[in-house]
């Protein structure tokens, strides 16, 4: 059993190994308690809080008042609070451990963040508000604007997309609106390399292109050949992703602008990976035409779980014009909104959203590039980078690396290691878990069989990160030792085991029925 220096267990113990039950009777697992859903834990046929009838007054809705039941569970205070506190219990976060999905840069959020995302300034305002009550909001706008475009050598940037996959959309229905502009709207095919993220074709084709993959070389990296044999003219774009999903740096990428734009097209590039060369590469420098930056991954503002993110989208000179409203100037009378396309300056190719973009987001972000200021942005790009190849070192003895040499960011696996060991990349993930640990990204990028990407990100200590690989290391050892139904029945000490995935994406059950009506439907 391992013991902490105080000599107590620093580690559960599961029953099952003590000869015990491995379930109790309420369903709980010591003080992490079962927790029903809130309709089961409620009835819907009691209030939480009993208000005696309501003498001589009048209702003053005018008829509308509700009639039937209002098929709410009825919970005292306490309960319902403690049934969200159970259920944030069971959430796994950046601020409870090491968060190695590759990809999403799951890094800390400096509390400083938090703490100007609140000031009232900031934080309680509306996005009605008279222009000239919010010149501190705008300034901090124009501010992040000028640091965005400053760190990617870029002419412009339109601040309201609100994710990365947004930024997307953003960037290539510019491209479409350019192609348009200039009467090449046959051009619609985009190339996109094998390795991409999901969200690039997908957003290729919601903006009526189509895409043409390319392959990937044996490095991992754009195979140059396949990629001049595909350039013609109907190409619109290629959309690349540097450094790429693989965790490696596309080094032709200076080439590939060139080649693109001789061929009549366009470059998107995914900035999702931008936290690994910030401060280092100017997107700008290298030939770019668009790019969005995930404010929620490279500037550390917490993201995960579908909460709010900002996708801003930078544009070269030849793109700038149809980039969308709204967008914050300074003139003479201090900043203003530029809201309608017909004020702007330009083609504006539309606007995005009903208001102005994130603003929590926004103070989140240039708080933290203000206060690591230049270098210290640097300095994390180049921290994250050493990160992910101290990791890559520790255990490539062990673990199989998927390319050679070394990475950028993130470190990426495949599943040669385990190969004739009756474990899989799913079964390792699961044993992480027990390991008191969030896997890593499973199974992208697809190129790579079974794969593993870890990105530890520049938050982790050294000696973090030694216990991490301590652990895969020791993992990785017990799957060619034989000790097979460790990770198959993996996990044993999360509150749920093994779920049907597919069943749960193919047939998701997103609506609560009540029993009655649940054995009616079945009759
Ligand atoms: C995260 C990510 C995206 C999408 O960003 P969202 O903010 O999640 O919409 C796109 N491309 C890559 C490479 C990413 O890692």
């Amino acid at each position: 059993m391992a013991m902490n220096t105080q000599g107590r267990p620093s580690r559960p113990v599961s029953n099952i190994e003590q000869g015990g039950y491995a379930d109790t009777f309420s369903g709980s697992r010591g003080l992490d308690q079962a927790e029903p859903l809130i309709f089961e834990r409620g009835r819907t046929d009691i209030t939480g809080v009993d208000f005696p009838k309501a003498k001589g007054t009048k209702a003053r809705l005018g008829g509308l008042e509700r009639t039937d039941e209002i098929g709410l569970p009825g919970l005292t205070e306490p309960e319902a609070m403690r049934h969200y506190v159970r259920l944030s219990r069971k959430n796994y976060a950046i601020d409870l451990g090491l968060y190695p999905l590759g990809s999403c840069t799951m890094k800390h959020n400096p509390r400083l963040n938090e703490k100007m995302a609140r000031l009232a300034g900031f934080g309680d305002i509306h996005p009605l508000q008279p222009q000239s009550t919010v010149q501190g909001a705008f300034e901090l706008m124009g501010e992040l604007a000028h640091w965005l475009m400053t760190l990617t050598n870029t002419p412009c940037v339109a601040m309201s997309p609100k994710a990365g996959a947004h930024g997307e959309l953003c960037g290539m229905m510019a491209i479409r609106a350019a192609l348009d502009a200039r009467g090449q709207s046959g051009r619609r095919r985009v190339l996109v390399p094998e390795s991409a993220h999901g969200t690039n074709p997908a957003t290729a084709v919601q903006c009526g292109f189509y895409c043409d993959e390319i392959p990937a070389g044996p490095d991992g990296r754009v195979d140059m050949d396949a990629f001049k044999a595909k350039l013609g003219d109907d190409v619109a774009a290629i959309m690349l992703t540097n450094p790429n999903t693989c965790g490696l740096f596309e080094r032709d990428i200076v080439e590939i602008a060139r080649l693109i734009h001789e061929a009549g097209g366009y470059f998107y590039c995914d900035g999702a990976n931008f936290n690994a060369i910030v401060g280092r590469v100017r997107p700008g420098d290298l030939g770019i035409d668009a790019m969005h930056i995930n404010l929620h991954k490279t500037f550390s503002t917490p993201h995960g779980g579908g909460g709010p993110g900002a996708g801003p989208t930078v544009f070269s000179e030849a793109l700038a014009p149809f980039a969308p409203v709204p967008y914050v100037v300074k003139d003479g009378e201090g900043w203003r909104m530029v809201e309608q396309e017909d004020e702007a300056e330009g083609e504006p190719f539309g606007r995005m959203v009903a208001f102005h973009g994130q603003m929590g987001m926004f103070t989140r972000a240039l708080s933290y590039m203000m206060s690591h200021g230049a270098d210290g942005l640097k300095q994390a790009a180049e921290d994250a980078v050493l990160n992910a190849n101290y990791i890559l070192a520790r255990l490539k003895h062990i673990m199989t690396p998927a390319f050679d040499g070394t990475c950028m960011h993130e470190a990426l696996f495949d599943d040669r290691f385990l190969k004739d060991t009756g474990v899989t990349t799913l079964d390792f993930a699961k044993a992480m878990i027990d390991e008191g640990y969030h896997p890593m990204t499973m199974y992208f990028p697809l190129v790579v069989h079974g794969a593993m990407l870890i990105e530890p990100t520049e938050t982790e200590s050294k000696s973090g990160l030694d216990r991490f690989c301590d652990t895969l290391e020791s993992l990785a050892k017990a799957a060619k030792d034989g000790d097979t139904v460790r990770f198959t029945s993996a996990p044993v000490h999360a509150p749920t085991k093994r779920l049907d995935e597919t069943r749960a994406a193919r047939n998701p059950v997103l609506v609560w029925t009540p029993p009655a009506e649940t054995l009616e439907a079945a009759e």
